[in-house]
């Protein structure tokens, strides 16, 4: 049976979750972008809000949000920053159906297990309504592995990504664009953000 969580990726998240949400973050260009693309006051599922710094961001644009995270750790935290309460939900607990406008997965799913994507993939189509956004940060690499931190990550290929998306459903666009970021470990890799319209 496909493994859909890491066990030890979100003990760490816990451990660390002050830590994490208190951290400095870059210019949320990409999240601007996502934003344009949706409807004043959309529905917006967010798997893996960390310390809520988005959701607040989506808070104040207007939108009608709804923050999740596996850690109860960094659930806390952002239930504090947004004055509101965060569910804590792993991704395969997601099992809503035409609910949301779109989706926003900030580099989290890069943590389920390579045989567990496509199955998380599916219940996020499966949320989704029809011409429903969907976008999610994945670091690149050619397969799964941990950081110096313990933290595990997929680390797909273009190729694996594109299969991983294309078994989850139908996608009326689907695009990949390549690009470098960091990361908490302080490491500068390659990364996939991907775009998806059901
Ligand atoms: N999206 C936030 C941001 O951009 O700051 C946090 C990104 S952090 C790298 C990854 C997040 O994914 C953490 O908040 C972690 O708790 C969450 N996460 C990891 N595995 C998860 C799972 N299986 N289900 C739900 N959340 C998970």
């Amino acid at each position: 049976m496909a493994q859909m969580h890491d066990e030890d990726t979100l003990a760490f998240y816990d451990r660390e979750a002050a830590a994490y949400a208190a951290r400095k973050r870059g210019e949320p260009t990409r999240l601007h972008r996502f934003l344009e693309q949706l409807r004043p006051r959309a529905r917006i599922l967010e798997l893996g809000c960390g310390g809520g710094q988005d959701a607040e961001l989506m808070d104040a644009a207007g939108f009608d949000v709804t923050p999740t995270d596996g850690s109860a750790g960094l659930a806390a935290q952002a239930q504090a920053r947004l004055g509101r309460p965060v569910r804590v939900m792993r991704f395969e607990e997601l099992d809503e159906v035409g609910a949301y406008d779109g989706v926003w997965a900030n580099a989290c799913l890069l943590h389920v297990p390579e045989n567990g994507l496509a199955d998380v993939l599916t219940r996020i189509h499966r949320a989704l309504k029809p011409g429903g956004r969907f976008n999610a940060g994945f670091k690149a690499g050619d397969g799964g592995g941990r950081d110096s931190l313990g933290r595990y990550y997929n680390f797909p290929t273009e190729e694996s990504l594109r299969k991983a998306y294309g078994a989850a459903g139908d996608w009326a666009a689907l695009e990949l664009t390549a690009g470098q970021g960091g990361g908490f470990d302080g490491v500068m890799r390659e990364w996939w953000f991907v775009d998806a319209v059901k």
